[in-house]
């Protein structure tokens, strides 16, 4: 049986007045689901006492050293996170993040005690010329590394099309690729089955129970509609009664 997850992706929004949505999403009755809040850095540790998982949004492949501006796992581990998201694909896109480099991150992550979100998904114009399944293979075999294993990481499937901008795969576009992924994992891990997948891109309360529906969706990793309690929390209901 894999545990649900509903994950939150706060990008580069909140400051300390956002404890308290933070507060309330931790605060609402979610027994039969793990919920991760990953806010910016800065308020990782405001939120450490907080009764969720918090998790960082992307960490360096390193422990330390000379890299101005970045984290590193342990940094993250310390500020009381149990996750961390690597390979979004606003990361792939503004830092030219590489397979490789996710890969190697999410090592880091698993060296630290973190699980690693990693977060996969195609363009636009791959899922326009029938690409998507060949990038998600691509994307996998690449970026989730031989440490990953069911407990330690969860695969994100998130369309660069369906984030942010209120498009959404249909139901059959999310369940194909969902049962891809969970297809892939069995053929290099033999835990394959208890890996949480993820899906992400515009999920929102009106959209939530018919995703949660499909096979393979072990819950959604949620980015504008994860800042207020008011649109995360119907979220969170909506998968602990799927
Ligand atoms: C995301 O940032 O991972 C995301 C899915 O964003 P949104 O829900 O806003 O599309």
């Amino acid at each position: 049986m894999r545990r649900k997850l509903a994950a939150g992706n706060w990008k580069m929004n909140g400051t300390r007045q956002a404890t308290a949505q933070a507060r309330d999403i931790a605060n609402h009755p979610a027994p039969d689901i793990d919920v991760l809040l990953c806010p910016p850095a800065t308020l990782l540790a405001a939120f450490a006492d907080l009764p969720i998982n918090t998790g960082g949004q992307d960490c360096h492949m390193m422990t330390s050293g000379a890299h101005t501006g970045d984290l590193s796992a342990d940094m993250l581990a310390d500020a009381g996170a149990a996750y961390t998201l690597t390979g979004h694909s606003e990361r792939r896109t503004d830092h030219a993040e590489t397979d490789t480099i996710v890969n190697a991150k999410s090592v880091a992550a698993h060296n630290a005690g973190l699980i690693a979100v990693i977060c996969i998904g195609e363009t636009l114009a791959q899922r326009e010329a029938n690409e998507t399944l060949a990038v998600i293979d691509s994307q996998l075999a690449g970026s989730v590394p031989d440490t990953a294993t069911a407990a330690n990481t969860v695969i994100a499937y998130e369309p660069v099309w369906a984030i942010g901008t209120g498009k959404v795969p249909t139901l059959d576009q999310i369940g194909e690729v969902h049962s891809h992924i969970r297809a892939h994992l069995a053929k290099r891990f033999d835990d394959a089955d208890g890996f949480r997948i993820l899906y992400g891109g515009s999920v929102k309360a009106s959209n939530a129970n018919d995703i949660f529906a499909i096979d393979n969706v072990d819950g959604a990793l949620v980015g504008g509609a994860s800042l207020t309690a008011a649109d995360f929390t119907p979220i969170m209901d909506a998968l602990g009664a799927s």
